[in-house]
């Protein structure tokens, strides 16, 4: 982009170790307001899924507790994210090249998958 005749060139964003993307603090903002947006949803369905089997009186405790775990590692993502967003003022944090998952600067391997971050 042109600007005032010079052309506009942004600093580049220095890598983190292991090949992963660097994550800014706004991306980083964007993540945590999309995962409690998800959580939210997703409290709100347990709770709708509770109230059917309560009026049915036919508990399938098997979806609740499929449900309540897959709230429990949003939670956990949420978190890990809240945790990054507080110790990373400037890009700190890298996304996992493999599965995109968050990791804090230093870490050796990613807390997801296991692929290893350092060189
Ligand atoms: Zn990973």
């Amino acid at each position: 982009m042109k600007l005032r005749g010079r052309t506009y060139v942004p600093d580049p964003q220095p890598l983190p170790p292991g090949g992963g993307r660097s994550v800014s603090p706004a991306e980083l903002n964007e993540r945590r307001r999309r995962l409690e947006r998800e959580f939210a949803e997703l409290q709100f369905d347990l709770g709708g899924l509770a109230y059917e089997m309560a009026i049915r009186d036919h508990f399938r405790v098997d979806l609740l507790v499929r449900h309540a775990a897959r709230l429990q590692a949003l939670d956990a993502e949420l978190g890990a994210v809240e945790r990054l967003a507080r110790m990373d003022e400037g890009g700190a944090a890298g996304t996992c090249p493999n599965c995109d998952a968050l990791y804090p600067r230093g870490a050796a391997f990613c807390s997801q998958c296991a692929h290893p971050l350092m060189r």
